[in-house]
């Protein structure tokens, strides 16, 4: 008989994990509170770890048709010297598609009439050797596997694992601009860091360019403050490019974001029940892995699922998946601290070692860094 499973969240982590359930034979539904597969935020670098599993799930390559190369990436101050390269990523497979355009990949990928939309699920507990899903309290499904994928505020991975969502101190704004065209490198993804505030613009394609601004704040509440109007004063005088981009930006469209992340995981789940993506290991952004690593979570899960009965699926998934998570996670947070450590001298000391060693560092290494791991 088919093997069942329901996943919890229609985000980039539960559409990836559904693909590849289904994709390794199960009969598969997504339960998502929001009436629409929506997006949160704008868009989001891909790198060559995830896109290995998106080609693994089956649609990499519809990713990477409709969504801007990402061919060199830097590190500047913003008097405009590098820190770091610009270094050219010859043969990386980092790519930049919008979160919509990613999202509706998925969702296409594993069949729309997989989908439950409308629907917030409020319960979830192991009976014997299924799985039961409840909605306003009453079961509404008994599965063989559920996957936990409802975000980084879900009380269910709280409950499982333990790892509460902290604020990092940090926040800032999200946007994109559109039809900007005074000549940034095509490609190009930089960052510009300046005291403990830092803005990032990347080459979207058609003209359009992703950015986000962050800056240390002790106080989350501080994120009230935050608007198109605030970043465009906090980066007046900052190189050419950041402003041409803030003037081509909807102020409707501008994201306020504070960022909060779970500590590192030490389980994944229980039973039959595994949770992925920010539920179970919400990061700190500074890598662009949150959703490469819900994708990872995906692309092992399905291989998994693939040759193992339901109930042995976690062990393994929990092998294989934790010392990952730990190094990607440990690596975030570690840019995150020296972009807006309180002491100047850790955040001058590092910048020294950036622009000291910047000129040693290549593609090759960051291809070794980015490399898909192998789940079997
Ligand atoms: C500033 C910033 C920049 C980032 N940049 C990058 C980047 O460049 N590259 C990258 O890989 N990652 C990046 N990330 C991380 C990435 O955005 C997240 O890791 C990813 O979106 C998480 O996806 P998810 O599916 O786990 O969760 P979510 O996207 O939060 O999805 C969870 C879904 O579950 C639904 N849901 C919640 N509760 C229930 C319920 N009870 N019942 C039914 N449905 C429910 C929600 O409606 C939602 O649709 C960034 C994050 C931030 C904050």
């Amino acid at each position: 008989m088919q093997r069942t499973a329901a996943v919890i969240g229609g985000g980039i982590a539960g559409l990836a994990s559904a693909a590849a359930l289904r994709r390794a034979g199960y009969d598969v539904t997504v339960y998502e509170q929001a009436p629409a597969i929506a997006p949160m935020g704008t868009a989001l670098s891909i790198w060559d770890n995830a896109m290995a599993g998106l080609d693994w799930i089956g649609c990499g390559d519809a990713v990477r048709g409709a969504s801007a190369p990402i061919t060199q990436v830097a590190l500047s101050r913003r008097d405009g010297k590098y820190l770091f390269g610009p270094v050219a990523l010859e043969g990386m497979d980092a790519w930049l598609p919008m979160r919509s355009h990613l999202q509706a990949v998925l969702a296409d990928c594993l069949g729309r009439d997989r989908l439950r939309l409308g629907v917030r699920v409020d319960g979830i507990g192991e009976q014997g050797d299924k799985v039961e899903i409840a909605i306003a309290g009453s079961p509404v499904d008994a599965v063989d596997l559920c996957v936990v994928a409802d975000g980084i505020h879900s009380a269910k991975a709280s409950e499982l694992l333990g790892n509460v969502p902290q604020y990092r101190g940090y926040l800032g704004a999200l946007g994109v601009a559109r039809a900007v065209d005074e000549g940034w490198p095509q490609g190009l993804g930089e960052e510009i860091w300046h005291g403990t505030e830092r803005f990032g613009l990347f080459d979207a394609g058609e003209g359009r360019r992703y950015w986000f601004y962050m800056r240390s704040e002790k106080d989350p509440a501080a994120l009230s403050g935050i608007d198109l109007a605030f970043v465009q004063q906090r980066v007046a005088g900052w190189a050419d490019p950041i402003g041409h981009a803030l003037a081509a930006t909807d102020p409707a469209a501008t994201i306020p974001v504070a960022i909060h992340a779970r500590a590192t995981p030490r389980r994944l789940g229980q039973g039959r029940i595994i949770c992925v993506g920010d539920a179970a290991h919400a990061m700190e952004p500074n890598q662009g892995q949150g959703g490469c690593q819900g994708i990872e979570d995906a692309w092992a899960l399905g291989v998994l699922a693939g040759r193992l009965s339901p109930e042995a699926i976690l062990p393994e998934f929990e092998r294989q998946r934790l010392p990952r998570l730990k190094a990607v996670m440990r690596d975030s947070m570690l840019v995150g601290r020296v972009a807006h450590s309180p002491r100047s001298w850790e955040r001058g000391m590092v910048r020294a070692i950036f622009a000291a060693t910047s000129q040693r560092i290549d593609a090759s290494q960051l291809r070794r860094r980015l490399r898909p791991p192998t789940y079997r």
